[in-house]
């Protein structure tokens, strides 16, 4: 069972994450967390362990598609350098069909994710600001 499940504040933080999710990723929003538990003198939960908590433990649609897509934007990335490959032999430069076809996937594969997103959440850095991101209630 997630240990963060008995925690008391934890449905205040996991609302926190669900309406943060799609622009930080789950570390940062980890390090948000602690910053504010450390203000309250709670100390026993650390940065890496939340972000496993939300990354691992956490289902909720919001969370997992700003997560997956960021996965397969890192993958598209790594397969997109890897488009052009050069013939040991000839020295020849030429597309490789089979990163390209892998790379036609990913895209397809987050296209299909974005249209299960809310679109204004998934417009990454459109409403970022620090109060809106700050953990605080307001006074
Ligand atoms: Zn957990």
């Amino acid at each position: 069972m997630c240990k963060y499940a008995t925690e008391t504040r934890v449905v205040e933080y996991s609302n926190f994450v669900i309406k943060e999710a799609h622009r930080a990723t789950p570390l940062e929003l980890a390090t948000q967390i602690c910053a504010d538990l450390q203000r309250d003198g709670v100390d026993s939960v650390n940065e890496a362990g939340v972000a496993r908590h939300i990354a691992e433990h956490m289902t909720h649609p919001a969370v997992k598609v700003a997560t997956l897509i960021r996965e397969l934007d890192s993958t598209r990335r790594t397969v997109h350098r890897s488009i052009l490959s050069t013939d040991p032999e000839s020295g020849q430069t030429g597309v490789d069909v089979n990163n390209v076809n892998t790379y036609v996937r990913i895209v397809g594969a987050m296209q299909q994710l974005y249209k299960l997103g809310d679109p204004s959440k998934l417009t990454f850095g459109q409403c970022a600001d620090a109060e809106t991101l700050s953990t605080k209630k307001p006074p």
